[in-house]
């Protein structure tokens, strides 16, 4: 898939912002794109993801109960990083220097998630480490408020939508084949739940930014979405 014009891609790197609804394919556009400009990629939502199995694990969170004094007061205790699989393809979540991608992914983990992450002191501590990661350019980052407030001037923001039913037959489908006992359900509810949380919540609610292209991709396949998106980046590069 390589093109010429794009062998040379350390002359003049961008920053690509893709935020949107839960389950919308952020993450597969957003790798695709890094590995064709060989530009770092972050899953922001993998770090909310480990911030919540961190809280879980000291019982600060659970279907009932909720502390996040405690949370807060432990943030300095929470290291994340990235370290990059060459056979997966694409960095992988560490917690505390623990491996935890399979963990993060968990229905469970989704459930609780969207109530760690709008706790205002966890957005900024990983706001922070985000604009740190993205200071070179050069990186393709998804979340919910990559280009409103991780990078406000980054040189192209797609905003991703798709049906809750598409999205959520897309999670379905993904649990299901790595072994997980879900049901459909329970995942359109939690997708549903999630971009309510996420997008009235008083701290950098999900919103599409003012320039920001909107992309549903209900009835999209993954090479056409691609291309289109290819047909972005060289316009501003
Ligand atoms: O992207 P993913 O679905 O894995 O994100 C999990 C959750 O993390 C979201 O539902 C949202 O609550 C939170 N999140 C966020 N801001 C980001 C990325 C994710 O609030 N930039």
């Amino acid at each position: 898939m390589h093109v010429d014009i794009f062998t040379d891609m350390t002359k003049q790197k961008i920053t690509i912002a893709i935020d949107g609804f839960s389950s919308t394919g952020k993450s597969t556009i957003a790798k695709a794109l890094a590995k064709e400009l060989n530009y770092i990629y972050v899953d922001t939502g993998a770090m909310y993801r480990a911030v919540t199995l961190y809280a879980m694990q000291n019982n600060y969170i659970s279907s009932d109960s909720f502390n996040p004094t405690q949370l807060i007061n432990d943030l300095d205790k929470v290291k994340l990083s990235f370290t990059f699989n060459e056979t997966l393809g694409f960095a992988e979540m560490y917690l505390n220097n623990t491996n935890v991608e399979k963990e993060i992914r968990t229905i469970e983990v989704s459930k609780l998630v969207s109530k760690v992450a709008a706790i205002s002191e966890v957005r900024k501590k990983l706001v922070s480490e985000q604009q740190e990661m993205g200071k070179e350019k050069g990186i393709v980052m998804d979340g919910r408020d990559i280009g409103t407030v991780v990078f406000p001037d980054a040189e192209l923001k797609l905003f991703m939508t798709a049906s809750a039913d598409k999205r959520a037959k897309r999670r379905y489908k993904e649990l299901i084949d790595r072994g997980d006992n879900v049901n459909y359900e329970e995942i359109l509810h939690n997708v549903q739940e999630r971009d309510r949380i996420d997008s009235t919540r008083e701290d950098s609610p999900l919103i599409k930014a003012e320039d920001a292209i909107e992309f549903d991709n209900s009835d999209m396949g993954l090479k056409e979405q691609f291309e289109r998106v290819m047909t972005l980046v060289k316009d501003r590069l």
